[in-house]
């Protein structure tokens, strides 16, 4: 999950990283109010989940909070990078007299966390992997420590960090090795670290990404997750506790187990259909969670017809039937659904089906092929 540099600087901020103070504007008043509190030249940045602002014109320092207003006017509603923007940052403007890159990345093939440092910060880091590859120096993290100070002061060292600046900057790599790993951050990234024309050596701009999977346990920064950004229907799927997946054809699919679902999504495809989404509802799914189950996956209104697919163990069918005969009346109007029952309570379930004037698939080719045929015919 993407999170904004003034979150990305909060946390840095408790792990120790040296940041300016801001606040976050959403109108220009705001954003010149903020300019007066902090007196002096502030800088106004865009909060977009993208990298390469500045270049964008997302970026401003403003001299007095007249100009603050002015440049935050500018900046707040200004598309970048197809992202609309809704926020502002205002902190004091630092005058800045060198930059360098510090990252911390998962790295999967080295199962470990893997540092990245450069003297020549500030721009974009993959533009200097490509065209100066010796000006970046990789270092693979020992999970088990961390990286320890004197390692990241002499990494600085070699990647040619002036020696005035090794001793805090070391100091800052450590930490954010530190909040990376604390925060279960996929990459965390200081990007400039700021040498300022009085000395400090300082945060100037934060990024980082916290790995969806760790969400559960960083609860904190789960809420900073905003719906209107992401997908919606994944986002009020998770808040009801819901595994859904969103796609992008027709065919919306329930079914329980990931391994039965991902074959389903298969299996439909191999029929000649495109899912729209699929929901699993697990094991042991009673007909009230059935129904909700098919009525959620049909709220995506890209969703023509539903193949509900089970293999019942703990599930049992009459329930699987139940739940759908329940939703069926709140259904649109002409929905296909098709149901395919195997396992527990397979004969009882399909009976109910059959006199509810359901669909049934004798087998799992079979549904999706009926499925895809209905949704076919519906369309002529
Ligand atoms: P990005 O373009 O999205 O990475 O946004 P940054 O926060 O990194 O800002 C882009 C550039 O603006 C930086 O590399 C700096 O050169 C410049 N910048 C950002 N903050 C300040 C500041 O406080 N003072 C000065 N002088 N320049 C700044
Ligand atoms: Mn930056």
């Amino acid at each position: 999950m993407k999170i904004h540099e003034y979150q990305a600087k909060d946390i840095l901020r408790r792990f120790g990283v040296p940041v300016q103070p801001g606040k976050v504007a959403t109108t220009a008043d705001e954003a010149e109010r903020i300019a007066q509190e902090f007196g002096g030249p502030v800088v106004i940045k865009a909060q977009v989940y993208v990298g390469g602002r500045g270049k964008a014109g997302g970026v401003k320092i403003a001299q007095d909070p007249a100009q603050a207003r002015e440049v935050a006017g500018r900046i707040l509603g200004m598309d970048i990078k197809g992202l609309t923007v809704e926020k502002v940052l205002v902190t004091p403007a630092l005058d800045i007299k060198e930059e360098y890159y510090l990252g911390v990345t998962l790295d999967r093939a080295s199962q470990a966390l893997v540092v990245i440092v450069s003297a020549a910060g500030g721009i974009d880091i993959e533009e200097v992997a490509e065209k100066e590859p010796e000006k970046i120096l990789r270092h693979v993290v020992d999970m088990r420590w961390g990286l320890p100070p004197f390692q990241a002061r002499k990494l600085l060292a070699a990647a040619g960090v002036p020696s005035v600046v090794v001793a805090r900057g070391g100091a800052i790599l450590s930490a954010l090795v530190k909040a990376c790993i604390e925060s279960d951050a996929t990459l965390a990234e200081i990007n400039p670290l700021a040498l300022t024309a009085d000395g400090k050596v300082i945060a100037a701009d934060a990024k980082i990404i916290i790995d969806d999977n760790a969400l559960p346990r960083q609860k904190e920064y789960a809420a900073w997750a905003e719906p209107e950004e992401a997908n919606p229907l994944e986002f009020a799927a998770k808040a009801e506790g819901l595994t859904y997946v969103k796609l992008d054809g027709d065919v919306g699919i329930v079914g329980n187990g990931a391994g039965l679902v991902m074959t389903t999504l298969d299996m439909v495809a191999r029929a000649g259909g495109k899912p729209a989404n699929f929901l699993d509802i697990g094991g042991g799914a009673k007909a009230a969670a059935m129904k909700k189950a098919l009525l959620f996956v049909a709220r995506d209104p890209q969703v023509k017809g539903i193949f509900v697919n089970i293999f019942g163990g703990i599930t049992r069918g009459e329930e699987v039937a139940q739940g759908i005969i329940m939703a069926q009346s709140e259904l649109p109007v002409g929905m296909p659904i098709v149901a395919r029952l195997a396992g527990t309570g397979e004969v009882e379930g399909r009976a109910m089906l059959a006199n509810a004037g359901l669909t049934w698939g004798a087998d799992m080719r079979d549904g999706a092929q009926k499925i895809v045929a209905e949704i076919a015919a519906k369309g002529k």
